[in-house]
């Protein structure tokens, strides 16, 4: 059976959803082909069950701080396997209600892999399936080394199908996904230890976010170990792995290890030698800054092409696309500079902007840095010792803001509208002269001296 339509997304995961549901907004004959659940990465095994763990850590915090505010008697047990299952039928309504939002639009939605039969067409099944404009958005998928035993180590993946906590956990890594389910496991009860290659986690973050995270994650008990060179992974006694260095030295022995260390593009089975379409090396499909790959029509959105993969980014170069493609909006596209980002660490970073070192390398003596660090109020009856942070980067005589860190509780919620002023090209000044509210963490940004 063959079936054309105006716009097709390959992938129905953040990208490949948001392209189709707006091109059909606009009156595109739309569809999406989707191999495995609706929601993709973000909805079944990213920010969303992510998060989700992320507020049973939090909640784990709380209860060893709520001493310190009078309560007594806190519960100390924790049911790993119930969060699982509450968690995975939150998830389950998720992939029902974006089914639903294809309905309601109108939008085809086929189940199954897409492999390119040429440019333009692509085969599901024994279906065939063309359209004037495809959008490849298959995402991505996680990086496993070549070493011997890698597979002994689970993935991100597998974090959303344990059942119960471990007790002993190697993450080998050091970016989101290191820092993050390494906070999450240790808030939870594991004794855990993260494998970096270098110094510290976070490495492309600013060095003030990157200290202070790492003095946090020792403070609560997560061991940094820098500079391994890991060779090898071996089982031990059954169910224990052990983590061999290069010298042949074992490092640990734990009861599960995880990679944390980048995620590859999902290109393998596309059959994109059928299409002219140009990749990386690295698999990343080549795409300019209106979404375009080398072939007219054909476009690639998200994790796919290599650039932030965070899921809003996704969605918004999908919808923007959209926009120009079917809506007719010809200069729309996304712009990739000043995107805000969020560790889901214990506490939170939030970012947007040049790091210190960025800016100075591109602005050279013109940069000026605010900065605070300061004990956050909750802290001061919890007893413990901890320390929060602010930095404003600021270039130029008239001060534009052109960096903004913040590391602390609430962060992650502070940071979109200060996101928004700094895209509008706010300067301290502007900073300066709102007004606080208080008593917040947040006011510590707009009374930086
Ligand atoms: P995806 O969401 O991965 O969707 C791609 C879809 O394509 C998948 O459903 C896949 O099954 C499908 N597919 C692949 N090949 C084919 C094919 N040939 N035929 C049909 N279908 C196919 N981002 C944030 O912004 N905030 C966070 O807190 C956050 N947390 C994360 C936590 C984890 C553990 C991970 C792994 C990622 C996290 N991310 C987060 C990143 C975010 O999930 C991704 O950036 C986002 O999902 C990318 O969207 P996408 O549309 O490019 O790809
Ligand atoms: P990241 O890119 O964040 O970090 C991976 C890091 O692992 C690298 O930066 C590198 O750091 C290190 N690394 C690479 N290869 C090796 C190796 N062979 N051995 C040891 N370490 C290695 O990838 P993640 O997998 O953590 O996450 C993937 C993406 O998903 C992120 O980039 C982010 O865009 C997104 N994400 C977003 C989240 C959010 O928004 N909160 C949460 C989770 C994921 P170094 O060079 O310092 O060794």
């Amino acid at each position: 059976m063959k079936q054309h339509f105006d716009f097709l997304s390959i992938g129905g995961g953040s990208g490949g959803l948001a392209a189709a549901q707006r091109a059909a907004i606009h009156g595109a004959k739309a569809a999406v082909i989707e191999s495995a659940r609706l929601g993709g990465t973000c909805v079944n095994v990213g920010c969303v069950p992510k998060k989700v763990m992320w507020y049973a850590s939090q909640i784990a915090h709380m209860l060893e701080d709520a001493a310190g505010y009078g309560f007594d008697n806190c519960p100390r047990g924790h049911d790993w396997g119930l969060l699982k299952e509450r968690r995975d039928a939150y998830v389950a309504r998720l992939n029902d209600i974006y089914a639903r939002n294809l309905q309601r639009r109108d939008v085809t939605l086929f189940r199954g892999h897409a492999a390119f039969v040429d440019a333009h067409t692509v085969e599901v099944g024994d279906q065939r399936i063309s359209a004037d404009h495809v959008v490849i958005a298959t995402g991505g998928k996680p990086r496993v080394p070549d070493i011997p035993g890698a597979a002994l180590a689970m993935v991100s993946d597998d974090f959303f199908e344990l059942q119960r906590c471990p007790r002993k956990v190697a993450v080998i890594g050091s970016g989101y996904i290191a820092v993050e389910l390494a906070g999450m496991f240790n808030a939870l009860g594991a004794e855990v230890r993260v494998y970096v290659r270098y110094d510290g986690v976070l490495r492309r973050f600013d060095p003030m976010l990157r200290e202070l995270l790492a003095a946090e994650m020792s403070r609560t008990g997560i061991r940094i170990v820098p500079d391994t060179r890991l060779a090898e992974l071996t089982s031990v006694a059954g169910d224990q792995i052990a983590l061999i260095d290069a010298d042949g030295g074992t490092l640990w022995t734990c009861d599960k290890a995880l990679w944390a260390i980048g995620r590859i593009p999902n290109v393998a089975e596309l059959n994109l030698s059928a299409t002219g379409i140009k990749s990386r090396d690295n698999g990343v499909i080549i795409s300019d800054e209106m979404q375009n790959t080398s072939v007219d029509g054909v476009y690639a959105i998200g994790d796919v092409t290599g650039r932030a993969e965070l899921t809003p980014v996704a969605i918004a170069a999908g919808r923007r696309l959209a926009d120009r493609v079917i809506g007719g909006d010809r200069d729309r596209k996304l712009d990739y500079d000043c995107i805000p980002t969020v560790v889901f660490s214990h506490p939170t970073i939030g970012t947007v902007g040049l790091t210190e070192p960025e800016a100075r390398d591109r602005y050279g003596d013109n940069v000026r840095v605010y900065e605070t660090r300061f004990k956050p109020m909750y802290d001061q009856l919890t007893g413990n010792d901890t320390r929060a942070a602010a930095k404003l980067v600021v270039s130029g005589t008239d001060e534009r803001i052109v960096g903004c860190h913040v590391f602390g509780p609430g962060a992650d919620e502070m940071l979109q509208g200060f996101a928004v002023a700094i895209r509008m090209g706010a300067t301290k000044r502007d900073f300066d002269d709102t007004v606080a509210i208080h008593p917040t963490s947040a006011e510590e940004i707009v009374t930086l001296t």
